[in-house]
């Protein structure tokens, strides 16, 4: 892809190689009957290479990734490029406006709606609208996002890995802990990837927030998916230390409440769990009843629960098994100071200093 001739990208402008444009798409309109406008970067280097797409802000309250956008479109210039950088900066715009993940009023989930339809319901039109004009055109996709309210996820990417395509994108994200799985129907991931298109989802951190560390290791992430595609010839590919591909039913699950109460989180430090400890317990108000929550394999917490009320059904915990080599390579880590995922990557810890805003 590297000696292929630069093009101009066309969505219904055009930017020509060597530019670099800021564009506001039309996606919809508002009750008052103007327009609702995307914000895009269109950064079309001076040498031929991959198109690659960026994507932000189909959840509206997880911001983590609308920040990394916006200091990745600041950053290169077309100088720097080979092919052509395309970064949605927020594509749930309504979600975004109002601050929640779903397209108001209707509660439609955009990232269920990919490709979308030209005569259907709001979040199909916003689909088809962004799916159409930019995501169709990318060779390779990356689609940002958090947990969802009330929880945090530790960093980490979510690809199809059995697609080698696929694969090779979230190897070269760089990130340690890659959970294996096709997209839902309907997200942005699995339809663009089922239409050749490799893409990721990154999940970091919680909504509502920018999270300084989470954003630093995602912009290193976007880098090193340049230069591994040869898109950034400057840039550096990252060499995480170590990098878990998990998987299956069996690998990776939802620890639910199966009583309604209180919860109190008991784990850690460390997000490493071993068979048998306890994660939380959950109690009534009256402090006669207690649930003790085990863990029911070695593994590591990727998503907790952060609202502190539970009814049954409610998800506590995600948790993922990892094998013996990798937690003594955490734990080795850990003790020499040198991981940076039980302070940094998005979970309890991240609350220091933070909550009290
Ligand atoms: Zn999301």
């Amino acid at each position: 892809m590297t000696d292929s001739e630069p093009e101009s990208f066309r969505y219904e402008g055009e930017v020509p190689p060597g530019e670099k444009r800021h564009v506001r798409y039309e996606i919809g309109e508002t009750y008052l009957g103007d327009p609702v406008e995307m914000p895009v970067t269109i950064l079309n280097g001076e040498a031929g290479g991959p198109t690659v797409g960026l994507v932000a802000g189909i959840h509206g309250d997880e911001l983590n990734g609308v920040k990394v956008l916006q200091e990745v479109a600041a950053e290169y210039g077309p100088g720097d490029l080979h092919g052509t950088l395309v970064c949605l900066h927020v594509v749930n715009v309504p979600g975004y406006l109002a601050q929640q993940r779903d397209i108001p009023i209707y509660d439609q989930d955009l990232n269920r709606s990919f490709p979308g339809r030209e005569r259907a319901n709001t979040a199909e039109r916003m689909a088809h609208e962004v799916y159409r004009r930019f995501v169709s055109q990318c060779d390779l996709v990356v689609d940002f996002h958090t947990s969802t309210r009330n929880r945090t996820t530790m960093y980490h990417v979510r690809a199809d890995t059995l697609n080698p395509d696929v694969e090779r994108l979230a190897a070269a994200f760089g990130a340690n802990v890659i959970l294996a799985g096709a997209g839902d129907d309907g997200s942005l991931r699995g339809t663009a990837t089922r239409d050749g298109i490799p893409t990721i989802t990154v999940e970091m951190g919680k909504a509502h927030r920018f999270q300084r560390p989470l954003v630093e290791k995602a912009l290193e992430g976007v880098e090193s998916v340049l230069a591994a595609y040869d898109a950034l010839p400057d840039g550096e590919v990252a060499q995480p230390r170590w990098q878990e591909v998990l998987g299956g039913n069996q690998e990776k699950r939802w620890l639910r409440a199966d009583t309604g109460g209180l919860v109190q989180m008991e784990w850690g430090p460390t997000p490493l769990v071993h068979e048998g400890e306890t994660i939380c317990t959950i109690s009534d108000h009256f402090s006669t009843e207690e649930h003790v929550v085990e863990a029911p394999f070695t593994g590591i917490l990727v998503g907790i629960l952060e609202n502190p009320v539970a009814a049954p059904g409610h998800p506590l915990c995600h948790l993922a098994r990892i094998d013996a080599d990798t937690h003594a390579e955490i734990e080795r880590e850990i003790e020499t100071g040198e991981f940076d995922g039980y302070r940094l990557l998005g979970l309890r810890w991240m609350g220091d200093g933070e909550e009290a805003e």
